[in-house]
């Protein structure tokens, strides 16, 4: 079921707000934006924020290693290093003039948060204090740097709480617990969007929010795999909307998968473990990253560490011929481990019942990070097509957007400066739209169709609950479409795909309720999980070479004469595959090489 479709148009109009901009999603990248919007449109402009959840219960808040600024607190370093590490992180699909933006706005991002009132961790001399993370280094790969800033191993809690604080004292309007479920893209505006439609959690209202510019920063779709540092809210709604429509999704082939997560639970050790100095060991007890990458070691890119992971498994060197690895903290120190990672080792404790001072910890990749999402330029405005049309009046930052800084591959630290790079870019190109825009016209089509489709989706009384639709799609995308891929599988993925989005058509949700009615919340994000699964499957199926995150074992090189390119998939129309499109990855400074850590 999509929920672009025709509505009975002979409906009472939902509850209409009229604001200046309006920004969906309140974690690091909504908040800046808003915060921004607001200092540079003045106290009387109109700024909302339309959250599904309470803002500070945004995924940014479980953000836990820190953000990446080349600093040189604690020792050399140059933003220049930092933009090499990424483009080659990101192995070589990066846009390099936005990697460039990105990398030279991060001193001075981090220096603002600062101001902002960000609780960072200090050396003795009171600076800013900096940790290793993977594939980070000094001067063009030599070795490790310390270049991620943090606040303990709370950083996004902090970054949260603090946006959040300024974009209070300055007024912005808060909208909590709306869902988004549709773009205000009216008819004869040559595709300008000038509103969002939105589900009221706590009265099943549907209301109407009109403006002059729309961001989305929606947070990533995590959710359509089986293991996943994720939180349940994280199910692509922004990502789906726009693809339903008709706008294009961007690299959506490159998944992360995280090396460090919780054995069978998925949730999340940061690299901030191996960045203070923890090793991966296998079941022989051999620290086996020194195989894989002489250099950098467990400070290597996630892809690699991830695969080499995976290569330890089925060299029979898990633990017991088990599907895991260990990970060793134990010499770390109480000091370390309560005073710098104390959340993770908090984690340790709660989940696993060990004490990471004297166990080993039982780590598997867990799917982490979507590289891909809505193509935007370096304001945040959202390109219509593989040629670089602009959407007037949408823009999107953070994970639901890809830019592209993180090619294939993001490195640790790079999400959080993303967002508040990127964030607060798109704030300032708003205030821009703002100033020039028109009043906007209603959508009263998307209107009336969102409040037919959800009354539809609540009148049926036969069909299937979304829950087990869900576990499908998870298991299909983890087991076929996870760290290693391969024809065969992608091919299966899709076919198992393409069979869920069939039977979700005939949902049903057993609450009629109209409050806080979680069981249609549940089949409301499963539409969107799908249709972000479908266009990742087909994006993979097509890329035949292995880069970054995507690992084909029946294409196992890189090729970069045919595949140094961004995929564009676009919704064709129901039940048709998406149709995809290319476009070159911007090559400014750093020419393609074989990667090596
Ligand atoms: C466990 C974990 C640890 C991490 N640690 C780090 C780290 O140390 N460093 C780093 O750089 N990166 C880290 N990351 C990645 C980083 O935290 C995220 O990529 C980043 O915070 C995403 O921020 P965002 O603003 O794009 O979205 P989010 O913070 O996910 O916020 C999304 C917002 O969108 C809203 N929303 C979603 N759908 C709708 C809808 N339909 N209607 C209305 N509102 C909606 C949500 O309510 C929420 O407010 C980590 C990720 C995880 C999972």
């Amino acid at each position: 079921m999509s929920l672009v479709r025709q509505g009975d148009r002979s409906r009472p109009r939902p509850r209409t707000h009229d604001l200046d901009a309006v920004v969906v999603g309140a974690g690091g990248a909504g908040l800046y934006a808003a915060l921004e919007l607001k200092r540079d449109l003045g106290p009387e402009a109109r700024i909302g924020v339309i959250s599904k959840l309470y803002p500070t219960r945004s995924h940014t808040g479980a953000a836990q290693g820190g953000v990446c600024a080349a600093l040189g607190n604690t020792e050399e370093d140059n933003w220049e290093w930092h933009w090499f590490d990424t483009v080659k992180g990101g192995d070589y699909l990066v846009d390099q003039d936005a990697a460039e933006v990105m990398c030279h706005d991060a001193v001075e991002t981090v220096i603002n948060l600062e101001h902002l009132g960000l609780p960072f961790n200090r050396t003795p001399e009171g600076l800013i204090d900096q940790r290793r993370f993977g594939g980070h280094t000094r001067n063009f790969g030599e070795g490790p740097v310390r270049r991620a800033c943090y606040a303990a191993d709370r950083t996004g809690h902090h970054i949260l709480q603090t946006l959040y604080e300024q974009c209070i004292r300055h007024d912005v309007l808060f909208y909590d617990e709306y869902q988004v479920l549709d773009l205000a893209m009216p008819a004869g505006a040559d595709g300008r969007v000038n509103g969002v439609i939105a589900l009221q959690l706590s009265s099943g209202e549907v209301h109407s929010f009109r403006a002059k510019a729309v961001l989305f920063a929606t947070g990533g779709f995590g959710k359509i795999f089986k293991v996943t540092s994720n939180a349940h809210t994280l199910t692509g709604d922004g990502v789906a909307i726009a693809y339903r429509r008709g706008l294009p999704l961007e690299d959506m082939e490159f998944f992360q998968f995280h090396p460090t997560g919780m054995y069978k639970l998925g949730f999340l050790l940061s690299e901030a473990m191996r960045g203070e100095g923890g090793f991966l060991v296998n079941g022989k007890g051999e620290r086996f990253m020194e195989r894989y990458a002489p250099t950098m070691k467990d400070l290597a890119s996630r892809d690699v560490v991830s695969r080499s992971i995976y290569q330890e498994i089925a060299a029979g060197r898990g633990i017991d011929g088990k599907d895991f690895v260990h990970l060793d903290v134990r010499h770390l120190g109480a000091k370390v481990l309560n005073e710098k990672l104390p959340d993770m080792s908090g984690f340790i404790r709660t989940y696993f019942g060990i004490e990471p001072l004297t166990d080993l910890v039982p780590i598997q990749p867990t799917a982490h990070y979507a590289m891909g999402g809505i193509p935007t330029d370096i304001d945040g405005r959202v390109l219509a097509d593989e040629s670089g049309r602009l959407v007037p009046g949408f823009f999107a930052a953070g994970e639901c957007a890809c830019v592209s800084v993180h090619g294939a591959n993001r490195l640790g630290t790079n999400s959080l400066l993303d967002i508040l790079v990127f964030g607060r870019r798109a704030g300032i190109a708003m205030a821009e739209e703002v100033r020039r825009a028109h009043t906007p016209e209603p959508d009263t089509a998307a209107e009336a169709s969102v409040t037919a489709a959800l009354d539809e989706l609540l009148a049926r009384t036969e069909g299937e609950r979304p829950a087990v639709i869900r576990e499908e799609l998870q298991e299909t995308m983890f087991t076929k479409c996870g760290v290693y891929r391969s024809s065969a599988l992608l091919m299966q993925a899709w076919g198992e795909v393409d069979d869920l989005r069939v039977r979700a058509q005939q949902l049903v949700v057993q609450d009629k309720g109209k409050r806080y009615n979680t069981d249609l919340g549940e089949a409301l994000e499963l539409l969107f999980l799908l249709d972000c699964a479908e266009a990742l499957v087909a994006s993979a199926v097509a890329r035949t070479e292995s880069r970054g995150a995507h690992a084909r074992e029946d294409y196992p090189d890189r090729d970069d004469v045919n595949w140094l390119k961004h995929t564009f998939a676009f919704r064709w129309s129901d039940g048709a595959p998406p149709r995809l499109a290319y476009r070159p990855a911007t090559i400014t400074r750093f020419e393609p090489k074989p990667r090596t850590y």
